[in-house]
């Protein structure tokens, strides 16, 4: 700028005083100055233009121009703005003093001039010069800086009120100075915003450590998303530096959206995918279910492409990834009731390739009833540019553990699952482990056969008798269905009740067991019978409130049977998944008159609680506790105990499963109520039970007859 600083710097004196120009001269060169002199005002305004001076030493009386001129000439100019500036005044001269100032001198030495202070003088005024140079320069340099950060700075106080802003970039806007200035940050900010700006503040102030933090902030003009950095400036205020960066989030978002989808369909890419495979195989490790893996390539898909073009097929692909979503997401509703298969990750490999991840099933065969879905939404038409396109896929299929234990091999083997489903002439699922395919599709034939068994009256119910223990008489019985399938002969429910649960069928099937019951119990009271219980099974699917109500008054009304004469075999874990519902539920069916069982008790949930909250009448002991008796000591205990708890809560007791005399001498000495097992009788077909009520009607009669004899 002004001073060069690389060299020596020039000193100027202009006096018109021969004399003291040299003695000044002298003295300056020898304090390291270079010197140039003038002998009037004209001279020396001249001499300062040439030699740019880094100090003058100016006398005020000369001729042409006395010093004040020019002084005043010097501080016009750029160059001697901040000059250091010495006058030389006569002693006590106070109004040469008042003018010289008031033209800008920088200091005074008055005449006779001392020349060793004079010497001291000038090099502290050179000093201090270089110093205020330095200064302005550095401020300059600052000013600068800041003038092009594209930031918004914000001067806060300790109590958070804000003591300055700059800002200059249209990201801002909303950082007004007059929403800002002398308000505290919890004014200006909403709340998730403010505390944490007050929390990083603290923390900058405290330990005097820059402070980083993003916030978002919806403005009218949309989401912005802030990087605040906040920096200790001293004496308990803090800098914050702003910056808007919604332009860095979004195209961040971009970048991942690129990273991690298929563009043509929004589905997952195969990168992202098998980051989906891998946790589910995490989580799946840790909490030991299966994962199940489904690898799906269009049937030639080549030949679309071919023939309607690439724009044609594209679409194809977008409608069949949207077809693949809504099998994943909404699925059937009653399939999934019983075992969902957890909403999963749908990907396109690239081409005509799909991969999907159930990231957890109970069963393996869930996944093929999913592969089944897929296949089912497929076969719908897709009408793309006025086309109708048929497609098809063929799938395969691989179960974490079973199949693989890494993403990769899991990929591997659904891919050449797929080929097989290929060879077995496409559109088709296959398994990868072939033992899998086989299972599978004895499965499907039964779920299949299932559905039309209803309407093809291929089920039948067979009646256990339940026999009092003290009269020995039956008084009364437990309905059991049985399947009579076309091909596979009588099927026991073990073998078909599962299936049934899982899809959801046992809902109809149970209602129509409800009604079968009812009426043959009402028909066997009609044709001359002594009235008795039918006790019916409720599967914890049929256990929901307003469905399970109307459903047996359906079946009451329809046969006329007195509801004292019918009793409702329910689990425990049923009525067990939500107390209040089941409370609910029962004390509405105990207000129709109709006997309320626990079935299996003693497998289930061993809370005995519940049994006094809920209004039961009947106990039935599992079958797998009497098995035992007398011999095993623990079950007989168990037993035992079971049956002196239900009677303490006024709960009669039916022992199931009894086979042998022993059984049936304990369970009588422990006081059990009923009984029910092969020892009187297995579950009879219909007729057979009537014969079996009939004979025993008989003996009854001929007993009372000889004992009235008697
Ligand atoms: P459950 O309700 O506990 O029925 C008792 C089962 O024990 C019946 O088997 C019966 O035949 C068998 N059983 C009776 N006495 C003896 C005996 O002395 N020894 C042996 N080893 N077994 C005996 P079943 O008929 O095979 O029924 C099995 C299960 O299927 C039933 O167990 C019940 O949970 C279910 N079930 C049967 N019918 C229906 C139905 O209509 N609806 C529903 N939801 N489930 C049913
Ligand atoms: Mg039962
Ligand atoms: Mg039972």
């Amino acid at each position: 700028m002004e001073i060069p600083l690389d060299e020596r710097p020039v000193a100027l004196v202009i006096d018109d005083d021969s004399a003291s120009r040299l003695l000044a001269s002298s003295l300056l060169e020898e304090t390291g100055f270079i010197v140039q002199l003038a002998s009037d005002g004209l001279e020396g305004c001249e001499a300062f233009e040439r030699f740019k001076p880094g100090i003058v030493l100016l006398d005020l009386v000369m001729p042409k121009m006395d010093g004040f001129s020019v002084c005043r000439r010097i501080r016009s100019s750029p160059a001697g703005e901040h000059l250091p500036v010495l006058m030389m005044t006569g002693l006590d001269d106070i109004d040469s003093i008042n003018r010289g100032y008031q033209a800008g001198a920088t200091d005074f030495i008055t005449k006779p001039i001392n020349w060793t202070i004079l010497q001291h003088r000038l090099r502290y005024m050179w000093r201090g010069s270089l110093i205020s140079y330095n200064l302005r320069k550095s401020e300059a340099k600052t000013r600068a800086l800041v003038n092009a950060l594209p930031d918004l700075l914000i001067q806060v106080g300790k109590n958070g009120v804000i003591q300055d802003i700059k800002f200059q970039d249209d990201n801002y806007r909303f950082f007004s100075p007059e929403s800002l200035l002398h308000r505290r940050i919890d004014q200006v900010f909403p709340d998730d915003v403010s505390k944490p700006i007050m929390e990083h503040l603290g923390r900058a102030l405290s330990n005097g450590e820059i402070q980083f933090f993003e916030h978002k902030l919806d403005l009218p003009e949309g989401l912005h998303h802030y990087e605040w950095r906040i920096v200790n400036s001293g004496s308990d205020e803090a800098l914050a530096i702003v910056r808007d960066i919604t332009e860095r989030k979004l195209t961040q978002e971009k970048i991942a959206l690129l990273a991690y989808q298929d563009p043509l369909t929004g589905l997952l890419n195969r990168h992202s995918f098998k980051e989906h495979l891998n946790q589910a195989l995490n989580q799946a490790k840790r909490r030991g279910h299966y994962v199940g893996t489904l690898f799906l390539d269009l049937d030639r898909f080549k030949r679309i492409n071919d023939t309607l073009g690439y724009n044609v097929g594209d679409i194809l692909l977008q409608g069949v990834a949207d077809r693949i979503q809504d099998c994943i997401r909404k699925g059937d509703c009653t399939a999934r009731q019983v075992s969902d298969p957890s909403t999963g990750s749908i990907s396109r490999l690239g081409g005509d390739e799909f991969t999907i991840l159930l990231p957890e099933i109970k069963q393996v065969q869930d996944s093929g009833k999913v592969a089944q879905r897929i296949m089912e939404s497929l076969s719908r038409p897709f009408v793309v540019a006025g086309h109708e396109v048929f497609v098809t896929a063929s799938m395969g299929i691989t179960i974490y553990p079973l199949d693989g234990e890494d993403a990769d091999s899991l990929l591997k083997n659904a891919d050449s699952a797929m080929y097989n489903a290929k060879e077995q002439g496409r559109n088709n699922y296959q398994f990868y482990s072939e033992s899998m395919n086989a299972s599978s599709l004895k499965r499907l034939a039964l779920e299949t056969s299932m559905r039309k068994a209803l309407d093809r009256e291929e089920f039948v119910l067979y009646y256990q008798p339940q026999i009092n223990v003290v009269s020995g008489k039956t008084v009364g019985m437990e309905a059991l269905i049985r399947w009579n399938h076309p091909q596979m002969g009588l099927v026991q429910p073990l073998d078909f009740i599962p299936l049934a649960e899982e899809t959801g069928l046992i809902v109809s099937i149970g209602e129509w067991v409800m009604c079968a019951a009812c009426i043959r119990n009402k028909a066997l009271v009609e044709m001359g019978l002594e009235p008795r219980r039918v006790a019916v099974n409720i599967s914890s699917l049929q256990f929901r409130p307003y469905s399970l109500v109307s459903m047996i008054r359906k079946a009451l009304d329809l046969s006329g049977l007195n509801p004292e004469f019918l009793e409702l075999e329910l689990t425990e874990s049923s009525i067990m998944k939500n107390m209040e519902v089941s409370s609910k539920i029962l004390i509405e069916l105990k207000s129709m008159g109709v006997g309320l069982a626990i079935d299996d008790f003693g497998t289930g949930y061993s809370s005995l609680a519940y049994l006094k909250r809920f209004p039961l009448d009947v106990l039935k002991i599992d079958r797998s506790f009497i098995k035992g008796i007398p011999e095993d000591q623990d079950s007989a205990a168990i037993a035992a105990a079971i049956i002196a708890m239900a009677h303490t809560l006024n709960l009669k007791v039916v022992a199931e499963g009894v086979e042998t005399e022993e059984q049936l001498s304990f369970l009588r000495g422990q006081g059990c109520d009923e009984i029910q097992g092969f020892l009187f009788s297995p579950a009879l077909p219909p007729d057979e039970i009537e014969v079996y009520l009939r004979r025993e009607a008989k003996a009854g009669l001929s007993e009372k007859k000889r004992n009235r004899v008697e």
